[in-house]
């Protein structure tokens, strides 16, 4: 296959990243047991870091970016996995150490696959994507700790591509959800996803004392500072936070007290390096909690080229639900 193709492509001038869409052939791919014809990729917000700079996540140039991909396998030397078969990769370093999904052959490690379930397209496993498939695996880590319907449960940066997935799979499973958010004119489509009521994102942003009021049976935090602060203050006795996130602040300045008086748990949850049993346990209950109609509700597609606007929009909390990205158009 030596025909040429596109990627986009994170390089460093001077010391100063810019990214844009590059040629190649196969022969410029990394030397990589599988091959995959890609479909799709994603915008997640560690793209975003990755495209402008904003933080050091290529760790050499030229990287193509792209932390996700989906796409059918071409060529294969591994016995696990055949020409055909349909596949999405979350994370293991794409973009950082290893090229990425925002190309239209990318060349894999066989460890990193994940078989796409037969309930969504390519299209869809990339409306998933990372987001996705962390908000399901931050719902996963609530339910391991009995989280139950019942008490409310809070999802912070519910407008972002975590948020939205994480509500609309936990209105699913019964719960109800009030989701924070700063912007009032995403309500009726938060609505439309499951959530039942909204706390605005300046209440839960500000500083507040260590133990409050308890409202909630557990929270998906994606944003940290003092809202996960706050959320864990709030959160009823024996409840539990799973932190994924952090859209305000790397921070977290709150207090010993909501864990040694009230019995909360703080949860952390990484999908880049997730096991793959992790994943595909993540990966069978979207197939199966997930509405497809929902998840096309929170779905944008966009090609290669509006990269760039895409990466600085998303940084600045822009983006509603998720961002497909057709490699191909
Ligand atoms: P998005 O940009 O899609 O969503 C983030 C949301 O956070 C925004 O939509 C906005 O929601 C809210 N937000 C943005 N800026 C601020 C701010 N200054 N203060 C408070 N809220 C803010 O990103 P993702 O959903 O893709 O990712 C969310 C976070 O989770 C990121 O920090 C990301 O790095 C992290 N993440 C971590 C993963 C892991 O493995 N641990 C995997 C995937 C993501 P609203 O408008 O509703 O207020």
């Amino acid at each position: 296959m030596s025909e040429a193709f596109n990627a986009f492509v994170i390089d460093a001038v001077d010391g100063k990243v810019t990214s844009g869409l590059k040629q190649m052939t196969t022969a410029d791919l990394p030397d990589e047991p599988i091959l995959v014809e890609v479909a799709y990729s994603a915008l997640n917000f560690k793209d975003g870091l990755a495209l402008t700079g904003a933080a050091p996540i290529a760790q050499r140039t030229p990287m193509v970016g792209g932390i996700d991909l989906a796409g059918a396998i071409v060529e294969s030397a591994s016995s696990e996995w055949r020409p055909g078969d349909k596949v999405v990769i979350n994370g293991w370093g794409l973009s950082q150490q290893h090229w990425g999904g925002y190309s239209q052959l990318q060349r894999v490690r066989p460890e990193w696959l994940i078989r796409v379930p037969d309930a969504f397209s390519l299209k869809q496993a990339m409306a998933i994507g990372t987001a996705g498939y962390t908000a399901m695996l931050c719902v996963l880590a609530l339910e391991r700790s009995g989280v139950k319907p019942g008490r409310e449960v809070l999802v912070t940066g519910a407008a972002g591509g975590v948020g939205s997935v994480a509500v609309a799979l936990l209105a699913k499973l019964g719960h109800t959800v009030i989701a924070s958010t700063g912007r009032a004119e995403t309500h009726d489509y938060l609505r439309g996803l499951g959530a039942s009521g909204f706390i605005d994102r300046s209440s839960l942003g500000s500083p507040g004392a260590p133990v409050q009021g308890e409202r909630w049976a557990g929270a998906i935090d994606t944003v940290a500072g003092h809202s996960l602060a706050n959320a864990l203050a709030q959160t009823a006795y024996g409840g539990t936070v799973a932190a994924c996130g952090l859209a305000s602040s790397r921070d977290l300045p709150g207090s010993i007290l909501p864990f040694i008086l009230r019995a909360v748990s703080l949860i952390g949850v990484d999908s880049e390096m997730a096991p793959r049993a992790a994943r595909e346990e993540a990966w069978l209950r979207l197939a199966t909690d997930l509405d497809p109609g929902k998840l096309d509700e929170m779905t944008a597609v966009e090609p290669m080229s509006k990269l760039p606007e895409l990466a600085s929009r998303i940084l600045a909390g822009n983006i509603r639900g998720r961002t497909v990205i057709d490699v191909k158009a």
